[in-house]
């Protein structure tokens, strides 16, 4: 991996393409939380080694729900 400090990585959610922004933080304390994705609730990957992954939201998918009523 790169020695370089890239503080954001950009993802996508594999299942409705959302784009989000990660930003990998320092973990404190060991809790594990959970995250899921804000458009479809796919749950994402909250921790990376000894890191916190926290996601932003950037690139909302278009709305494309079905009308299942
Ligand atoms: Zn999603």
């Amino acid at each position: 991996m790169l020695n370089k400090l890239r503080p954001t990585t950009l993802f996508e959610c594999p299942r409705c393409s959302a784009g989000y922004k990660v930003v990998r933080a320092e973990a404190p304390d060991p809790t594990s939380s959970e995250i899921a994705c804000l458009s479809c609730g796919e749950p994402l990957a909250g921790r990376e080694g000894a890191f916190v992954l926290k996601y932003f939201l950037v690139d909302a998918p278009k709305e494309r729900q079905r009308r299942s009523a």
